[in-house]
């Protein structure tokens, strides 16, 4: 019997945008590496975990929710506890190191059983693993691999790397990453701990961030941003390149390659548009600087007489800042939102959507009353809690209402660790600007074109030509399964 094709959707939800982080050689490992997922948890707010090492087994504490939430102060105490045993151990005198992970999904089963790190076994001894992005190839691999008699634990994708590395391994002494990592394709970054050291690694596109930091003392850190690094105090020193493996250990940094970085690579220009935080340096550029530059392009393609310019909070911020001083129009804040409503508030109905809307934002109506409002936002998905938002400053008495998205309409789904809505439930999927300006019931309504976007989001040696804009434009940069692609083009119908 056929194996039934779209099993997809498990691992892609299993695997949606995440952080990671791994330290080696630091005192109190564990706790470094909390710390440096407080500063990713807007990557994910859904799981969290760590792994640590005292030179022979892995230790592990995953669980629900936020980092503070999921991990407590006694896995701290336990997991560091455990890595310190190394440094008490022969002459060792550094600690092991720790490995982290937050995941995030805005749909899909939010299983414990996927929480990351996972922990597993290969000819080089217990190996834990955690990953950010989303494998393209995932199932077929899967599905050999159980062929061959492996049995899985989880839903992830993330494990099948985990069984390719036992499976290369298996008969013969030999590079078990970097054979694994060259049999799955799509985005991955990935930070491994094993015995003795620390290793991460980045797919040949370099979709996902993920940047090199050394500590005060010397030691090394990787972490999906370097908005972690900041917390700990580290210095940047780079990117792990694509398609570069790079080792942290007793004796230092050490780097390899499994592939040559893409010719054309595919960073993910959503992080810019959206996912990463504001304070992070990515791809070569600072989120800030780049989501300003964004804001004052739409003023450019699209001026607009008006009395004020207001961003939605806090993901239309950065380009508000932009667009007003490009505009020249005075930069108000009218949109309140409140800050103790979690995701979890977000219901699956309409109308609890709606709800949970209006309690997370209030509008300060002397701000908007009487006036013609240019509202900025980063992107519109759904186009539901926009459209709830739009009525909202219109009954405070906004006299038109002109709104600016800092992206292109968002038209196709993401295979590389962006949880976009189904392409069916994308408002622009199918749809012309001019009929989403009607649905969201604004006077204008303009969102900044691809062309823009690249002109803003390149630095000298990273020319727009090393974005991906799938979602945007369709094209996508390596083969995605035909099923996969035929039922978003049946969706965009
Ligand atoms: P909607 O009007 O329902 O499409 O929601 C648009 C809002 O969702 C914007 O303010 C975005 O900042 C935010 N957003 C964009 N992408 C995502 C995502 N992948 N997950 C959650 N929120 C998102």
């Amino acid at each position: 019997m056929p194996h039934p094709l779209p099993q997809f959707d498990l691992p892609r939800q299993a695997n949606e945008k995440c952080g990671v982080v791994a330290i080696w050689g630091e005192q109190s490992p564990a706790r470094h590496a909390f710390l440096a997922h407080f500063a990713l948890q807007h990557r994910g707010q859904e799981s969290a975990g760590l792994c640590t090492t005292d030179g022979r087994t892995i230790e592990r504490a995953v669980g629900m929710g936020l980092v503070s939430q999921a991990i407590t102060p006694s896995d701290i105490e336990r997991l560091d506890a455990h890595a310190t045993q190394r440094a008490q151990t022969n002459s060792i005198r550094k600690p092991g190191g720790a490995i982290g992970h937050n995941r995030y999904s805005t749909t899909g089963p939010s299983a414990a059983a996927n929480a990351q790190p996972l922990v597993g076994h290969y000819r080089g001894g217990p190996v834990a693993l955690a990953h950010n992005g989303n494998l393209v190839n995932a199932v077929q691999l899967r599905k050999s691999l159980e062929a061959r008699g492996h049995a899985f634990a989880t839903t992830s994708d993330t494990e099948v790397m985990l069984a390719l590395m036992a499976a290369a391994s298996q008969e013969r002494e030999t590079d078990a990453l970097a054979e694994a990592l060259q049999q799955v394709t799509g985005a991955f970054c990935v930070v491994l701990l094993h015995q003795d050291r620390v290793e991460a690694a980045r797919d040949p596109h370099g979709w996902r961030p993920l940047a090199i930091g050394k500590m005060p003392s010397g030691n090394y850190v990787v972490a999906s941003e370097t908005v972690a690094l900041d917390v700990l105090g580290a210095e940047f020193v780079r990117e792990v390149e694509p398609g570069e493996i790079v080792t942290i250990s007793d004796d230092g940094i050490a780097s390899r390659r499994f592939a040559d970085v893409a010719p054309r690579r595919a960073h993910c220009v959503f992080e810019h548009v959206y996912f990463a935080s504001p304070a992070s340096k990515i791809f070569g550029q600072t989120v800030q600087t780049v989501r300003e530059q964004l804001g004052a392009k739409m003023a450019e393609e699209a001026p607009v007489e008006a009395d004020l310019v207001m961003p939605m909070p806090d993901s239309g911020r950065s380009a508000a800042t932009g667009y007003a001083r490009q505009s020249g129009l005075p930069y108000r804040e009218g949109i309140i939102p409140n800050r103790y409503v979690g995701r979890t508030f977000i219901k699956p109905t309409d109308e609890e959507r709606a709800a949970a809307v209006r309690v997370k934002l209030n509008i300060v109506g002397d701000v908007v009353r009487g006036k013609r409002v240019v509202i900025v936002d980063d992107s519109i998905v759904r186009g539901t809690t926009t459209k709830i938002k739009m009525d909202q400053v219109r009954a405070a008495g906004a006299k038109e209402v002109h709104l600016r998205i800092s992206c292109p309409p968002i038209r196709y789904p993401c295979y590389f660790g962006v949880d976009f809505a189904d392409p069916k439930e994308l408002i622009a999927t199918g749809r012309g600007v001019e009929h989403i300006r009607a649905q969201l019931g604004v006077d204008s309504l303009h969102f900044l074109s691809i062309d823009g976007l690249l002109a803003v989001a390149a630095c000298d040696e990273v020319t727009g030509e090393h974005f991906c804009t799938a979602c945007y434009s369709g094209e996508y940069r390596i083969p995605v399964d035909p099923e996969l692609r035929k039922n978003a083009m049946a969706a965009k119908c």
